[in-house]
């Protein structure tokens, strides 16, 4: 991981790191601590990413626009309050919130689709009630998947313009380049990205293995996310994200109410099926009450892209929140890093059940 020479410079430039940013002064308006949170905000707007992941280009309408990667019309309306939600998902201006206060128009979107793309792809799932159908299923997890994906490549995107105005992190990390865990994150989902394409264009859509739980009520919260599972429910290691050659495995996770009623979607490709079989086989044996002791610890786990209805959550005692923003903030995930499984069918002091 040694950065040489004539390596491609690590800024992205396409040059030569000895033609463009080796020996480069740090830009001391922004290195500069008391600026810190203004240069926050503005890495982030201009690593901003406006694309659509779609495979099939030729169809693409000119705009990208801000897709909701949490159905709006269906699921984020019927959450917020005066047309408001809460995500544990801090915006530029002020980064180190715990709980951000979000519009519907903005929540859950991101710029991975074009206008034709995002509405066609969709409309299935915008239309209609979830059916737990293959398509439906395919459809939910695409959109996990793609604004993951997405987000990944944007914080590459900003690893990389933060080095530009400071070619000095590369010394501090021993010639290392500081932002190459980023770029294989990227490359971690490269096989699942080619599965959902192929998906996309042949139509054939039975390409996941997926265990759905039902709920009679009706939540007050929605999220997506995904996981490179680590250990499995029982505390077996199963996966080691520190060997870099070894093909990473993720599952997504999709929790929203409909009707009723509130659904949960687990997946992943059928290709890690051998490699998942345990944990499946756990995930069926488990009672209503673990199945939602496992979603109030995982959700916040893995995700960020939650919204809560906002009465709900200022309602809730404060040992509630404090814990479950200490579990979103990375405490599990720093244990789990460390060696240290998380008992995932513990629960929480919390249940975002009772929201
Ligand atoms: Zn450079
Ligand atoms: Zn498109």
């Amino acid at each position: 991981m040694k950065i040489g020479r004539n390596d491609l410079c690590p800024c992205g430039s396409g040059k030569k790191y000895k033609m463009c940013c080796l020996g480069k002064e740090d830009d001391e308006y922004y290195t500069n601590p008391t600026n810190l949170a203004e240069t926050y905000k503005k890495l982030r707007k201009k690593s901003k990413i406006k694309q659509c992941l779609h495979p099939n280009k030729k169809e693409c309408s000119e705009k990208i626009i801000g897709a909701h990667s949490i159905q709006n019309n269906k699921i984020i309306k019927r959450i917020s309050s005066d047309g408001l939600v809460y995500m544990p998902c801090p915006k530029a201006d002020n980064a180190f919130l715990p709980i951000t206060e979000y519009g519907r128009k903005e929540a859950t979107v991101f710029t991975g689709f074009c206008g034709y793309h995002d509405k066609v792809i969709f409309q299935p799932i915008e239309d209609s009630v979830f059916d737990k159908s293959i398509k439906h299923i395919f459809l939910y997890t695409y959109r996990c998947f793609a604004i993951e994906y997405h987000k990944k490549q944007e914080a590459v995107n900003m690893g990389k313009n933060l080095y530009k105005l400071k070619p000095s992190l590369i010394e501090m990390h021993g010639n290392n380049n500081p932002f190459k865990g980023m770029e294989i994150a990227i490359n971690d989902f490269q096989f699942e990205k080619e599965k959902f394409d192929e998906a996309l264009l042949s139509e054939n859509y039975d390409i996941l293995t997926s265990i759905v739980w039902e709920f009679d009520q009706v939540i007050k919260f929605a999220g997506t996310g995904f996981e490179a599972m680590t250990f499995d429910l029982e505390g077996n290691k199963i996966q080691d994200l520190t060997k870099l050659d070894a093909s990473v495995k993720h599952i997504f996770v999709m929790i929203f109410p409909e009707e009723e009623k509130t659904f949960c979607i687990i997946s992943w490709i059928k290709e890690y099926d051998d490699f998942f079989s345990s944990y499946k086989a756990q995930l069926e044996k488990l009672t209503l009450v673990e199945q939602k002791i496992y979603i109030n610890n995982l959700l916040p786990m893995i995700s960020e892209n939650i919204v809560i209805n906002p009465e709900a959550w200022d309602n809730w005692d404060k040992n509630k929140r404090d814990e479950f923003c200490a579990i979103e903030m990375g405490m599990a995930t720093f244990g789990e890093s460390i060696g240290i499984s998380f008992d995932r069918l513990k629960a929480p002091i919390y249940n975002l059940f009772e929201l």
